[in-house]
C-alpha cells in the first residue's frame, strides 16, 4: 500500500458515510473518534507524535468527562486505571491544613472524581477509536465548494466533509483559521514543572496543594505514585531547569508530605514545563473546519477541568455530526458552539479565578488569600463548574 497520508487516510474512512479528518489524537480528538466510531461513522485521524510519547501529566477527571466514557463502555477499565478522589486540601507555606474539601457531595450527585495518569486514559480512547497515522501533520487547510481541503507535509492532499482541529492549546489549526483579533489570551505569569513522586506514604484519596507566596506545591496521585507540579513565577522559572528548581522549592517546605513527597521525586522522568497560561477563541469554526477541545477554548490545570470539558464538547460534537449531512455541515457546527460554548467559557472561567487565588507573588497577597480560603466552601471553588454539570 502507498505510504502517502492522503491514501492511508483514504484508507481509514473506505465505505463512511461523511468525510471526517480529525486532527489530533489528544483527549478532545480520541473521544470524538471513539464516539463517532460507535455511531458507524469512519473517521479519518492523524497525531503529530508517535504512538508511544510518554505518560505525560495527572489528570483529574470530573464526571462532566468521565460519564462520557459510560456510553463508550470504558468506565470499568478507567476505574481500574485510576483512583477514587475523596478530599482536596489546602495548605499554607507552613504547611498547615487551611481547609479540607469532602467530595462526596459532588460524588453523590453527579458521579466520581478520578485521578488517572494521561497516558492510561489516551490509551483507552485511542483503543476505542479507529486506525490513527501517527507522525502526521497537516501543512495548510482551504475551505472548498462544498469541502474542506487538507494539504499534508509529504505533499499529499485529501478533500473533506468537515476537518476538526483537536490539536491542544497551541492549535495550528487555529493558527490557520482564525486571526490574532479572534483569541483572547489570559496569563497569569506563572508556571511549573510535572514531575513523578514514588513516596508511598501519602493518601491516595487525596488532592493536597501548598499555596505560598510565588511559589507552591501540587500533589494528585495516581495508581503507583503521585503527579507533583511544582509551581512559580514563569520570569523566573523558565530560565531554570526543574531538578534545580525542585531541589529550591525542596529546602523551603516544611518537613511533612509535601516535602517527603519532592525528596522522593523520580529523577528517571524528565520534568516536564508548562506555562500557566490559556486562550479562547471567539469562534469556532470557520467554512467546514471547526475547533475542538484545548483549540477552541484552552485550560489552566487550576480546577482541573480541561479534559472534563473537552470530552464534554466532543460528545457534541460527535452528536451534532451523527445528525448531519454533508450539505447541511455548516449548521451541524453552528449548533455545535452554540451547544458548547457558553458551557466551556463557564468552566474555564473557573479555571481563572482559581489562578487568581493560586497565583500570588506578594507575602501579604498570601496571607489574606490563607485567611480568606478558612472560610471558602467547595461551592465557591467550583461554582461555574457546578453550574456546567448541573446544566444551568
Ligand atoms: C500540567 C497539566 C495538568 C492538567 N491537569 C488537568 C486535570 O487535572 N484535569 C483536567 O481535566 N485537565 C487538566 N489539564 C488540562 C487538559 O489536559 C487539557 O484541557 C486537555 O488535554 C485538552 O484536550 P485536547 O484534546 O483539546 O488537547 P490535548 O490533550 O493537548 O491533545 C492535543 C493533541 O493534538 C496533537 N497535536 C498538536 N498539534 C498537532 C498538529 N499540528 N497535527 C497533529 N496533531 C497535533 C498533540 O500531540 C495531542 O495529542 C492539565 C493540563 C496540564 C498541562
Amino acid at each position: 500500500m502507498s505510504n502517502l497520508v492522503a491514501d492511508q487516510l483514504e484508507a481509514q474512512m473506505s465505505g463512511c458515510r461523511l468525510r471526517i479528518l480529525i486532527v489530533g489524537a489528544g483527549i478532545a480528538g480520541a473521544t470524538l473518534n471513539a464516539l463517532l466510531r460507535q455511531r458507524g461513522e469512519r473517521p479519518a485521524m492523524i497525531e503529530r507524535n508517535p504512538a508511544h510519547s510518554g505518560s505525560g501529566y495527572m489528570l483529574g477527571l470530573m464526571p462532566l468527562g468521565g460519564r462520557v466514557l459510560n456510553g463508550l463502555g470504558l468506565s470499568e477499565a478507567l476505574a481500574r486505571d485510576s483512583l477514587d478522589m475523596r478530599y482536596y486540601e489546602i495548605f499554607d507555606r507552613h504547611g498547615q491544613s487551611i481547609n479540607r474539601y469532602d467530595l462526596s457531595e459532588l460524588f453523590e450527585r453527579f458521579g466520581a472524581l478520578r485521578g488517572v495518569e494521561r497516558g492510561k486514559l489516551l490509551s483507552l480512547l485511542r483503543n476505542a477509536s479507529g486506525p490513527i497515522c501517527y507522525d502526521t501533520k497537516v501543512k495548510s487547510f482551504e475551505n472548498v465548494t462544498n469541502g474542506a481541503l487538507a494539504q499534508f507535509e509529504d505533499g499529499s492532499q485529501l478533500e473533506f466533509d468537515v476537518i476538526v482541529g483537536a490539536d491542544g492549546i497551541h492549535s495550528a489549526t487555529r493558527h490557520q483559521i482564525l486571526s490574532a483579533n479572534d483569541v483572547e489570551d489570559f496569563d497569569t505569569g506563572w508556571g511549573g514543572f510535572v514531575m513523578w513522586s514514588n513516596w508511598d506514604g501519602f493518601a491516595d484519596d487525596t488532592y493536597a496543594e501548598l499555596w505560598s507566596s510565588g511559589w507552591g506545591l501540587g500533589l494528585y496521585p495516581v495508581p503507583g505514585r503521585i503527579g507533583m507540579f511544582v509551581a512559580g513565577r514563569h520570569d523566573e522559572l523558565h530560565q531554570v531547569n526543574g531538578e534545580d528548581y525542585a531541589k529550591k522549592i525542596e529546602a523551603q517546605l516544611p518537613d511533612g508530605p509535601f516535602r517527603k513527597a519532592l525528596q522522593a521525586r523520580d529523577h528517571a522522568d524528565r520534568p516536564t514545563y508548562w506555562k500557566m497560561a490559556d486562550c479562547r477563541s471567539k469562534t469556532w469554526s470557520n467554512g467546514r473546519i471547526v475547533l475542538l477541545g484545548d483549540a477552541a477554548a484552552a485550560f489552566l490545570p487550576t480546577a482541573g477541568v480541561g479534559a472534563s470539558a473537552a470530552m464534554d464538547s466532543a460528545a457534541a460534537l460527535a452528536d451534532e455530526l451523527s445528525r448531519a449531512d454533508a450539505k447541511h455541515m455548516h449548521y451541524a457546527l453552528e449548533l455545535f458552539e452554540k451547544r458548547q460554548k457558553h458551557r466551556v467559557e463557564t468552566a474555564e472561567k473557573n479555571s481563572r479565578d482559581l489562578s487568581k487565588l493560586m497565583f500570588i507573588n506578594s507575602a501579604p497577597g498570601a496571607w489574606a488569600r490563607d485567611k480568606l480560603m478558612e472560610f471558602y466552601t467547595l461551592k465557591h471553588l467550583i461554582d461555574d463548574i457546578s453550574k456546567v454539570m448541573s446544566g444551568d
